[in-house]
């Protein structure tokens, strides 16, 4: 009966897709984060591309030769960004900067004399990194507008004409943008000098420029929805690293803290007033990234196991509980299980010894949570760094803890900010966790044993679920990315998987990387050992949030009339 609703599911008939959600349950984690931090992506890690960007698109307008449209823009631009790139080559500061890989052949070790412009610096767009990366957050900043009428991206006279005026402010004594804005090659020393002034590192240097980008990236006075998210989101970062006091915030360690409200089991973070809410919702945003590393690591063991031999799932399901010593998990976490039988071991018993297992305390925000094994971010470490990739004890038994913990911790979360990002309307069908939540309260409820419970997870959440997003994606966009194949050559007709592809879990990219790389690059934090520490900057931006409230006032967002050409200059 499978053949009727599965596709024949015996091989690839369709090109292979590129995307690794295997089960659909990472995008989400994207939704998220566009909520709580607007303008800011995994992508856009250097402050300095805001200004910049903005004097390349105010000059792109002003310029009356031209069509003004989006694909002349993209085209126009590339001298522009090719002569960053160079310069940023040519600094040899090593700060991150975007196309450095066609840039580099380029480059050539600054072997010569004179260096083309006009290179595509990536690959796959046209407009480079501004298409690629940066469009999508200078559009959420501000500094851009695009509208239906629009026939290119404007500049904003609110926030990005100054960024534009600034950057230039900075360049404009170099022989670069005095005389050869529109050369087509560049000489090498004309690229050092422009690099001494424009590179993407020398924000620290600039005093007006630096300042402008920290009113765009801090705007107290807007309540423009993307504004009004962003400054919650910095502004809870700078609290955190304030509370800090020098304790590692590597991007596992702040994971610990965005989750935990804690600096490893050294001292607690606590957020008050302002605070409050945006670390609600980020420990919220971390909870679904526990989660979906649980669920996958489920997956990535049975991907791994079936890459060489073919099973049936009942199969799967007696070689797990073969392998899976309950026993020896009991003992290495303390839990006192009744029975290590996960066919007579009710999911009840088993929940119930996991919250047993640790004291009160350290159910709540505090170092107590990190004082024991048993915590979500201690197991998770774990799994990443087992390197046996067919451990049962690791990818299941170790998974499992995880989903109990997340089930008992997050209980009391439900009715506050941030718990919207984990409902069903949330996900849109994107395994919401108030889902398995109350897939949980039911297996509960009926009295399953955790053998039944094993089993169901497996079929719903892993074989299922990946049916389901691969047929998506093979209707939507005409892909295979299947991970594996049903086989029916059994005598008795059951489907039987072989592997065809592999995976492991992972968590999504969080965006607070380049959020702290950028407020590095203005100047209001610096790094300082494994952390950071706040500068005078820093701390006078965490005091104006402590008394802020959203403003009242309509903000029309208005393009700067002046930096467009004239109708009859643009004629004949
Ligand atoms: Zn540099």
């Amino acid at each position: 009966m499978n053949r009727l609703f599965d596709p024949h599911w015996t091989e690839r008939e369709y090109p292979a897709g590129g995307a690794r959600d295997d089960l659909g349950i990472e995008t989400l984690g994207e939704a998220i984060l566009a909520d709580l931090l607007p303008g800011i992506n995994n992508q856009t890690s250097r402050a300095r591309y805001f200004s910049f960007w903005a004097w390349v698109l105010r000059d792109f307008i002003r310029d009356t030769d031209l069509t003004h449209n989006q694909a002349a823009f993209y085209e126009w631009l590339r001298r522009r960004e090719d002569a960053l790139i160079l310069a940023y080559l040519a600094h040899g500061c090593n700060s991150g900067a975007a196309g450095t890989e066609i840039g580099s052949d380029v480059w050539a070790n600054g072997e010569q004399n004179a260096y083309p412009l006009g290179w595509k610096s990536l690959k796959s767009v046209d407009g480079g990194a501004y298409q690629l990366y940066y469009r999508g957050a200078l559009l959420e900043t501000n500094v851009i507008r695009r509208i239906d009428e629009d026939a290119h991206d404007n500049l904003t006279r609110e926030v990005g004409l100054p960024l534009a005026d600034a950057y230039e402010q900075a360049v404009k004594e170099t022989d670069y943008v005095k005389r050869y804005l529109d050369a087509s090659q560049l000489r090498k020393s004309d690229i050092e000098e422009y690099a001494r002034h424009g590179c993407l590192c020398l924000l620290k240097d600039n005093d007006l420029e630096r300042r402008r980008l920290i009113d765009t990236f801090f705007r107290f006075d807007s309540p423009d929805v993307f504004a009004v998210k962003r400054l919650a989101t910095l502004c809870f970062f700078l609290d955190a690293i304030r509370q800090s006091e020098g304790q590692p915030l590597s991007q596992a360690d702040f994971r610990a803290t965005l989750y935990f409200w804690s600096y490893g089991n050294h001292h607690p973070y606590l957020p008050t007033g302002n605070f409050l809410e945006p670390a609600q919702r980020w420990r919220a945003f971390q909870l679904r990234q526990y989660f979906v590393y649980a669920v996958e690591s489920h997956w990535g063991l049975f991907l791994h196991r079936i890459q060489n031999s073919r099973m049936s799932e009942d199969d799967y399901i007696h070689w797990l509980s073969d392998e899976l010593d309950l026993g020896a998990l009991g003992r290495e976490y303390g839990l006192e299980l009744p029975t290590f039988d996960a066919n007579q071991l009710t999911l009840t018993s088993f929940l119930d010894a996991i919250r047993d297992a640790l004291p009160s305390e350290a159910w709540l925000p505090s170092p107590n949570a990190l004082n024991y094994l048993l915590n979500e971010h201690a197991l998770y470490l774990k799994i990443r760094s087992e390197k046996s990739r067919l451990d049962v004890q690791t990818y299941l038994g170790k998974a499992m803890l995880m989903l109990a913990l997340i089930y008992w911790r997050s209980q009391p979360w439900k009715d506050q900010p941030g718990w919207h990002y984990l409902s069903d309307s949330f996900a849109a069908g994107r395994m919401p966790l108030e889902s398995y939540l109350r897939h949980v309260d039911q297996a509960v409820s009926d009295g399953w044993t955790l053998a039944s419970w094993i089993w169901w997870f497996h079929r719903h959440y892993l074989w299922l679920q990946h049916r389901r997003v691969t047929l998506e994606k093979l209707v939507s966009r005409n892909q295979d990315t299947s991970k594996f194949i049903l086989l029916y050559e059994n005598d008795d007709r059951t489907p039987q998987y072989q592997g065809i592809g592999l995976d492991g879990p992972k968590m999504n990219a969080p965006r607070f990387p380049s959020a702290l790389s950028i407020l590095s690059d203005v100047g209001v934090i610096e790094p300082a050992g494994t952390g950071y520490r706040l500068l005078p900057e820093g701390v006078r931006l965490l005091e104006m949030f402590r008394d802020y409230s959203i403003p009242k006032w309509k903000e029309e967002l208005e393009v700067d009339e002046t930096t467009f050409p004239a109708e009859e200059t643009t004629g004949g």
